[in-house]
């Protein structure tokens, strides 16, 4: 037998085997991976969507916070996890912003990774403390101008979608404010709300029940509509800042050579969460709009993540920030 023909043979059997695998997946409880602190937005997204999911999975799937500043520790251990569609993760636009914002990464979100599918979009606001001096967008403007070097804006580190909207607010006013680096928004809401930090970027995931309850002051949102759980609140564009459009996207991930039938067991599964009444309501409450199906497929993914990673890499180096 010739070695072409022993690789050949080899590399059917090892399908048959993958694939005999996977008909039974999954057999015991699915592992999500949130790269953030829990309590904060991309947990809340986590939770909501792992619990539907575990319906049509039947097994549960256990959501694990393996929080990081810029949350690049939690991809790095999917990408080296077992390939067997056990351990899976979320994460958010930070998947297209990494690359273009850390000079090494120990993982390629492209090569290294099945796409599942896209979970959601979720607007962000900026809000700051409850007794922050300035009591709206213009008085906002003026304060930070003049009290650059003391007013503080807090992010979840460099890769985090705080991180991505602070850095084109203060682009957008030309100011640089003094940034303080968190492992999620959850730690750093609780710094907000203990009056510790000034300001900060967050999705609507986290910030809609402070901002309803008064217990943050809220100047704006950031995507280019207004949410319709905050009617009342402004965007960024429409308050002078021509264009400041930042909405995060969610979505779920395999380690790459996972097999094709867990993933698509995966996806199907992403896809009856996202049609659940109670999924849609949760999301709606919290600003958030959930995918429609088609897109919660590894394909669309598969383009939509190449075409964001293209789309943030030159405004990223537009604004110079790099992380090591
Ligand atoms: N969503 C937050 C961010 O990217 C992090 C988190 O989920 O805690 O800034």
């Amino acid at each position: 037998m010739t070695t072409k023909i022993a690789a050949a043979m080899l590399g059917i059997a090892l399908a048959l085997a993958q694939n005999a695998f996977a008909q039974g997946f999954p057999t015991k409880p699915v592992t999500m991976l949130v790269p953030y602190a829990a309590g904060g937005p991309t947990d809340t997204v986590a939770r909501v969507t792992a619990q539907a999911m575990a319906k049509p999975l039947g097994q549960t799937v256990l959501v694990e916070n393996r929080p990081s500043n810029g949350g690049i520790l939690a991809p790095e251990l999917v990408k080296n996890a077992k390939p067997d569609g056990y351990t899976i993760l979320i994460h958010h636009v930070g998947m297209a912003t990494i690359p273009a914002l850390y000079r090494s990464l120990r993982f390629n979100p492209i090569d290294d990774f099945e796409p599942i599918g896209l979970i959601n979009d979720v607007p962000m606001t900026l809000i700051a403390r409850q007794n922050f001096p300035a009591k709206d967008f213009r008085e906002l403007l003026a304060y930070v101008k003049a009290n650059k070097d003391k007013v503080t804006l807090a992010n979840a580190g460099i890769g985090a979608a705080s991180h991505l909207c602070g850095m084109l607010f203060m682009s957008a006013i030309q100011t640089d404010l003094l940034t303080v680096p968190y492992k999620g928004t959850a730690p750093a809401m609780n710094d907000l709300l203990g009056g510790q930090v000034d300001l900060m970027c967050d999705q609507t995931t986290n910030t809609t029940t402070q901002i309803k309850s008064g217990k943050v002051k809220v100047y704006g949102v950031t995507s280019p509509k207004r949410v319709p759980s905050l009617p009342d609140i402004a965007t960024l564009d429409e308050l002078g800042l021509k264009g400041f459009n930042v909405g995060i996207w969610h979505a779920l991930y395999a380690p790459k050579g996972t097999p094709k039938a867990a993933v698509d067991k995966l996806s199907a599964a992403l896809q009856e969460a996202l049609k659940d009444d109670t999924v849609k309501k949760r999301f709606a409450d919290l600003g958030a709009e959930a995918y429609p199906t088609d897109k919660a497929t590894p394909a669309a993914l598969r383009v939509f993540l190449k075409a964001e990673i293209d789309k943030w890499g030159p405004v990223i180096k537009k604004a110079g920030v790099y992380a090591d």
